[in-house]
C-alpha cells in the first residue's frame, strides 16, 4: 500500500525548542493574559511538549501514517510575544536548530523561518540569513504583532525581503490582540474554534484591501484551515469594494486597487487543508481557487495525523489532483526538491 501512495508533504507542522518554553514560562503575563493561558493549555495537552520538541517521536508518527515530510515551523504564538531583542534572538536560535534537523533528515524535513516583526530591520536580515545561508523554505508569521498587521508601513522591510529572497509567508493564526480579544472571551471562543480564524482572516483581508499586492505583486501568502474562511467571502469582497469605491464619498482611506480583491487572493495566496477535513469545503475551494492553490497540512501536534491523511487519501478526487494537494504544489511553492 505504502508504495502506491503519492508522496505526502505536510506543511503546517509545529515544532518547538526547549528554550522557547523556558522563555514562554517566564513571561510576566503568562497566567493572566487569556491568549497566553490558552496557548499554555495547548502546550499542556498530554504529550504535546514532547511531540513538539522530540524529532524521533515526530518521525515515528510520520512513519505510522506514511507522511514523507513535515514542513516545520516554530509553534504559535512563537517569537512575536516577546520584546524585540528576545524575539529576534529566539528566532535565530530556532532557525539554526531547524536547519540542523533538516540537515540530519533532508528527505523528512523542510522548514519555515521564524522572524520577529517587532524589529522589522532585523527580521528582514533574518529572512536573508534563513533563505540564503540556512536554505529554509519560507517564513512563518503568527498573524498580528502586538495588534499590528503586515499592511502597516513599518513592516515594509519584511515584505521587501520576502519578495527579494523568494520566501512565501505562512500567515498562521494566533490569539487576538488586546484591542480585539474581549468579545472572544466567552464560551471558549478565544482559540481555534473561532477567534484564530476571525483574526487571521482579518489580517489577510487587510493586506488585500490595503494594496499590499499592488506594492508587492510577487509576494506569496499561505493560509491554513482552507483559507480561514476567505474563499467563501470573495464574491462579497469584490462586490462591496466596488460599491464603496463608487460612492460620492467613499470611506476616507479606502485604497484604489489595480485588480479585484478576489484576483489577489487567487494569485497571491495558497491555502492548506488542516483542520477542515470536509469534502464539500475541499471541492468548493478547488472550484473557486483552482487545484494549484491547495496544499496538504496536518497541524501536528494539534491536528490528527491519521484523520488528516485519511481525508485526502480517501476523499473522491482524480489522482492528478490528489498528487498536487499532497506534494507537487508544496514542492513548487516552498521550493522543496521533488
Ligand atoms: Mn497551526
Amino acid at each position: 500500500m505504502a508504495q502506491s501512495r503519492p508522496r505526502m508533504i505536510a506543511t503546517e507542522e509545529a515544532f518547538a525548542i526547549p528554550e522557547y518554553f523556558e522563555a514562554f514560562k517566564k513571561l510576566p503575563t503568562v497566567s493572566t493574559h487569556m491568549g497566553l493561558r490558552n496557548a499554555a493549555r495547548f502546550y499542556g495537552a498530554p504529550g504535546n511538549v514532547e511531540r513538539l520538541t522530540d524529532i524521533e517521536v515526530r518521525l515515528a508518527e510520520m512513519d505510522q501514517y506514511g507522511v514523507d515530510m513535515h514542513l516545520l515551523s516554530l509553534t504559535s504564538p512563537g517569537v512575536q510575544i516577546f520584546d524585540a531583542d528576545m524575539g529576534t534572538s529566539l528566532a535565530a536560535l530556532a532557525n539554526d536548530r531547524l536547519a540542523g534537523f533538516i540537515k540530519q533528515y533532508p528527505k523528512r524535513f523542510s522548514g519555515l523561518a521564524a522572524v520577529a516583526p517587532q524589529d522589522p530591520q532585523r527580521a528582514a536580515a533574518e529572512i536573508e540569513r534563513a533563505m540564503v545561508h540556512l536554505g529554509l523554505n519560507g517564513i512563518i508569521i503568527n498573524s498580528h504583532t502586538d495588534g499590528k498587521f503586515l499592511d502597516e508601513p513599518q513592516f515594509a522591510p519584511i515584505l521587501e525581503a520576502a519578495v527579494k529572497y523568494g520566501a512565501p509567508i505562512y500567515l498562521h493564526p494566533t490569539f487576538p490582540s488586546q484591542t480585539m480579544e474581549q468579545p472572544f472571551e466567552r464560551y471558549g471562543m478565544n482559540s481555534a474554534i473561532w477567534a484564530f480564524g476571525a483574526e487571521c482572516s482579518l489580517h489577510a483581508v487587510r493586506m488585500i484591501l490595503g494594496g499590499v499586492f499592488d506594492r508587492y505583486p510577487e509576494l506569496q501568502i499561505v493560509l491554513g484551515h482552507m483559507g480561514e474562511g476567505i474563499p467563501f467571502w470573495l464574491y462579497r469582497l469584490d462586490d462591496l469594494h466596488s460599491t464603496l469605491m463608487a460612492f460620492k464619498k467613499p470611506p476616507e482611506d479606502i485604497v484604489k486597487l489595480k485588480r479585484l480583491p478576489s484576483e489577489y487572493f487567487k494569485d497571491n495566496f495558497h491555502i492548506t487543508t488542516c483542520g477542515m477535513l470536509s469534502t464539500p469545503i475541499l471541492n468548493f475551494c478547488i472550484e473557486v481557487l483552482g487545484i494549484d492553490r491547495l496544499i496538504f497540512s496536518i497541524d501536528y501536534p494539534y491536528g490528527f495525523t491519521g484523520k488528516s491523511t485519511e481525508f485526502i487519501l480517501n476523499t473522491p478526487l482524480q489522482a492528478a489532483y490528489r498528487a498536487k494537494i499532497l506534494h507537487s504544489n508544496a514542492e513548487r511553492v516552498f521550493k522543496i526538491t521533488p
